[in-house]
């Protein structure tokens, strides 16, 4: 094994890639929120804070909405839970 304290470079990316910088770089999502859509499993999610137009306006159920499948659902699956099937 060579452990020599430089870690493996994966084949593929370039020696100036700045991984620190990327993971620094604004993202929509912190990775700590990568909350996923239940129906698709996609990142690409949205919160619906607040409906433009009045609490009456809500058009469909649901707090989340996916950019994907374009399901609206109250519950995304959370980080904590991918990979704890029961
Ligand atoms: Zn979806």
């Amino acid at each position: 094994m060579a452990s020599n304290g430089e870690r493996p470079v994966a084949p593929g990316i370039p020696d100036d890639f700045d991984l620190d910088a990327a993971r620094r770089a604004p993202s929509s999502t912190p990775a700590e929120e990568r909350e996923r859509c239940p129906h698709c499993g996609s990142y690409n999610i949205s919160v619906k804070t607040q409906v433009h137009g009045g609490p009456n306006k809500r058009e469909y159920d649901g707090d989340y909405f996916c950019d994907c499948c374009k399901n609206h659902f109250d519950d995304p699956v959370s980080p904590e839970e991918v990979g704890h099937a029961r």
